[in-house]
């Protein structure tokens, strides 16, 4: 991964005087304005937004449909993180490419999602599969965006961005992140209220767990194979049979896994303990059919609120 990075960037530089004539901002096929981001949550953030901002132009790295962990930039990619006027990452473990195609391409202004809200450390509790790789001792989990009440406020400073960038049209901007944040706000209340009622807050992930910031909002103590990030997709027999233990011993009828999830494990679990699968949106993308039709995150998280509130007690 690492290495593939240093070739891209070898080949940025070397063809960087082509770079160049795009960051003539004369050029009337540009946007006005060219916000680039990374994964869904901020595109989906920005999308709204920019809403009705005529100029303003939003775009994804990340193909729809396509696993985020293990996204690698292109060199297109790279030429449009270069030309933006601002550009949108999350920061943490899975971005650290990011800080080296930084050192080379400069966008008017880049922000890291992770410096917008209070970040909570990595943590390995309730994750039953030991990982190869050894955590860096206190790094803060990147998936600051599981919470709506974080949604809501980095909506809020997007904003704040884009009207420095554009203070013409600083007040749509603004009026756009209202609507948009007070959605999430809504959407909190609403689990608040539910979590409050709930005797049994523990929940079994038979997969990666991005969902600690989510799950530290509402006191849900979740068991899961992976940690958020991870890049294994096999459940070692010794984890399946410790879920399937946690699933027993705390008398839960369903079993959980998060969207684009392939593999057959949890259905094996799910047989093995008469239990329903079930699907947490974690967001970091979505299909091709769901971006294509607008499909947004709060609705995604709304998904993730009937989920709940018709499978725990
Ligand atoms: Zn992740």
């Amino acid at each position: 991964m690492k290495k593939m990075i240093a070739i891209l960037l070898a080949a940025a530089l070397l063809f960087g005087f082509a770079g160049c004539a795009k960051n003539n901002k004369n050029s009337t096929d540009s946007a006005a304005v060219s916000v680039v981001c990374t994964i869904f949550p901020q595109y989906d953030f920005l999308r709204a937004i920019t809403k009705d901002v005529e100029g303003t132009e939003v775009k994804m790295l990340l193909a729809p449909g396509d696993e985020s962990h293990s996204y690698s930039a292109s060199l297109e990619d790279i030429s449009l993180i270069k030309n933006a006027d601002l550009f949108v990452y999350v920061g943490g473990e899975s971005d650290e490419w990011v800080d080296e195609v930084l050192k080379t391409a400069s966008p008017k202004k880049a922000i890291a999602l992770v410096e917008l809200v209070k970040t909570l450390e990595e943590s390995d509790e309730g994750i039953l599969a030991k990982e190869e790789e050894e955590e860096e001792a206190g790094a803060a989990d990147e998936h600051v965006w599981t919470s709506p009440a974080n949604a809501a406020a980095i909506i809020d400073k997007l904003a704040q961005a884009m009207a420095e960038i554009d203070s013409a049209n600083a007040e749509t901007y603004r009026k756009n992140a209202a609507a948009y944040s007070a959605q999430f706000k809504e959407l909190d209340a609403k689990f608040q209220t539910f979590f409050a009622g709930v005797k049994n807050k523990t929940i079994v992930i038979a997969d990666r767990n991005p969902f600690r910031y989510f799950c530290d909002a509402y006191g849900i103590k979740a068991i899961a194979a992976f940690s958020g990030c991870s890049s294994n997709n096999e459940i070692p027999l010794s984890v399946q049979n410790e879920l399937i233990k946690a699933i027993q011993a705390n008398g839960l009828k369903y079993v959980y896994v998060i969207e684009l999830n392939t593999s057959s494990y949890a259905d094996a679990i799910a047989a093995q303990t008469g239990t329903q699968k079930l699907t947490l949106n974690s967001c970091h993308n979505l299909s091709k059919e769901d971006f294509e039709s607008g499909k947004t995150f709060v609705e995604m998280m709304t998904e993730n609120y009937d989920t709940l509130s018709a499978s725990m007690k």
